[in-house]
């Protein structure tokens, strides 16, 4: 690709709109354009990092058996309503209707559309297995789009599912997904953990994520310091801290004037958190639910949805908490209250300890369990950095992660509402066992960008650069610079070197920044030497800097390549 007289652009000031490292790079450098509210234009340096990702993530499920196919975008809703999941994913999807007043979704994923293709297939337990996949546009109407391309509103995923006659052939089909997803983030150069997840919308039996380890991940990953447990904290068990009994006194009212935060009731009674319980009401459809954990413990919302047996819970509005608590915010207690509590399993070990009153400006201290009556109990909060670790004697310690990749083992859960059945030996109907596995493609390319950055801009792994090489002519006037990096160029085309010549009329110092921003893995510099035939060969990581004449240009930049592929 040519410069000149081309479309292409960067900027070299700050790019105030966008708020994360690698989406003001790529918006600097031209790969990307913000065209709404998380929605973004491709543009051509950006788009050869996408095929290429893509090409790399086909190449992995190809040769896991896996059979590509593409689906609409655009999806009849009627499957979405038998597998409830209009319900579940609520407002974060993209509904419209047709001019006949047909209802429609923007696929936001496409398990009910592969099961009723499968079935297609499937008449006996000899169709199966099989795997299928797409490349595709997905749609989310995330509420608060941000960080570049992290949480946008229409996205390229790679999303296949495996079919199977029983358990035992999806634990085989999604082994066979798990393993080509690590090769695919070992190729791309990844630094990423693998943790245990919720299974959240796709429901079912297990599922895991693949994290990309970056400060603007959105995904917080419980590590253990000396043994491989990953989690994310959604479904990290904790091990409730050791807590003695002490002998229970009598409940207590106390007068706690504008002390409505945690902060303001320690600070005035002059002890530990650890010694308050705070009760925070939630809403999940009509009902409200108190949940208490001990004071320096958050809520796990996950945790909870997953004991109430719901499928969606939020904090409650303030008016909420007036009405059933008859008191202002930060005044709720479990003494007393109409609504079901739903208390932390650390709480019940608990003596003596200090909770609202459900009265404005009021605690009660001396609380135990006896005093309250509560509807059900369990781990309901977030593990803590520091906490032991759930399956050794370890401590525990937090990373940021963005979700780059996930696996899901559905069981039979779609098949049985859309009825994907298949005959056993003795004909007997039986529902086929799914799995679901997804890749981000944009969220790889943004992962990619936040590791591999420094000052000057993007340095893009040999893998998915959108050009292997860039050539930088000097003075576009000098016959001798010019002829010898107009050979060059035909030279690494006939040779299917990835080339992006720099021969704008631009000075050398703009035309070095921008090689340096859009990160273009070698730099090969025809200036002052072109009359001895020789160039500079500098690699964008700082490893390589020499010069090399023409006759060994393309045998060296070729053995570069090859390095750096593998
Ligand atoms: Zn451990």
């Amino acid at each position: 690709m040519r410069l000149n007289k081309n479309f292409f652009y960067t900027f070299r000031e700050d790019v105030k709109s966008e708020d994360s490292t690698s989406g003001k790079l790529l918006v600097r450098s031209g790969m990307i354009k913000k065209t709404g509210n998380g929605l973004y234009s491709y543009h051509p340096l950006g788009y050869r990092i996408i095929r290429k990702i893509e090409g790399i993530v086909r190449e992995e499920m190809d040769r896991a058996g896996a059979t590509e196919l593409i689906m609409p975008s655009l999806l009849p809703e009627d499957y979405y309503i038998k597998t409830e999941r209009l319900d579940v994913f609520g407002k974060g999807i993209f509904r419209l209707k047709d001019r006949f007043n047909r209802g429609y979704l923007l696929g936001p994923t496409h398990e009910e559309l592969f099961a009723v293709s499968a079935k297609e297939a499937i008449q006996s337990y000899k169709d199966l297995p099989f795997n299928l996949y797409q490349i595709g546009r997905k749609y989310r109407d995330e509420p608060r789009p941000r960080y570049g391309l992290i949480r946008i509103r229409e996205f390229i995923m790679k999303d296949a599912y495996s079919f199977d006659v029983d358990l035992a052939g999806l634990d085989v089909a999604y082994m066979k997904m798990f393993n080509a997803y690590k090769i695919i983030f070992d190729r791309i150069g990844l630094n990423y953990k693998i943790v245990t997840a919720d299974t959240g919308a796709m429901g079912g039996i297990l599922s895991e994520e693949f994290q990309a380890i970056a400060d603007i991940g959105e995904d917080t990953i419980v590590l253990c310091d000396s043994c491989s447990y990953a989690s994310n904290i959604e479904v990290s068990a904790c091990v409730d801290d050791d807590i003695e009994k002490e002998e229970e006194l009598e409940k207590e009212e106390i007068y706690t004037p504008n002390a409505g935060t945690i902060e303001e009731v320690t600070a005035l009674m002059g002890l530990p958190s650890s010694k308050f319980v705070k009760t925070l009401i939630y809403k999940s459809g009509d009902n409200l639910y108190a949940c208490m954990v001990r004071a320096d413990r958050d809520v796990n919302e996950t945790k909870v949805v997953k004991l109430l047996g719901v499928t969606e819970l939020e904090m409650a509005e303030a008016e909420d908490v007036i009405a059933a608590t008859n008191a202002k915010v930060g005044y709720a207690g479990p003494v007393g209250l109409k609504i079901p509590v739903v208390i932390d399993s650390e709480v019940l070990k608990m003596s003596n300890f200090i909770v609202g009153a459900n009265k404005s400006d009021y605690h009660f201290k001396n609380v135990n369990v006896k005093d309250f009556e509560y509807f059900k109990s369990g781990d309901i909060k977030n593990i803590k950095e520091g906490d032991r670790c759930p399956i050794c004697s370890g401590h525990v310690f937090f990373k940021k992660g963005i979700e780059i990749g996930n696996t899901f083992k559905l069981g039979d859960k779609y098949a049985k509402s859309l009825d994907v059945l298949y005959k056993d030996a003795n004909n007997q109907l039986i529902p086929v066992q799914m799995g679901s596995y997804g890749i981000g493609i944009e969220r790889i390319m943004t992962s990619v960008v936040e590791q591999n950055n420094d000052k000057d801009g993007i340095i893009w792994p040999m893998n998915i650069a959108p050009f292997q090489v860039a050539l930088v002519l000097i003075d576009g006037s000098n016959k001798e610079q010019s002829d010898l990096a107009e050979k060059i160029y035909a030279e690494f085309n006939k040779n299917k070197i990835e080339v992006i010549f720099d021969d704008r009329d631009e000075r050398p110092g703009i035309k070095f920044k921008d090689m340096d921003l859009i990160g273009i893995p070698i730099k090969i510099t025809v200036g002052k030497k072109a009359d001895k035939s020789i160039v500079e060969l500098n690699s964008r990581d700082g490893k390589i800097s020499e010069e090399v004449s023409f006759d060994n240009l393309t045998e060296t930049v070729q053995k570069i390549i090859e390095e750096r592929l593998t």
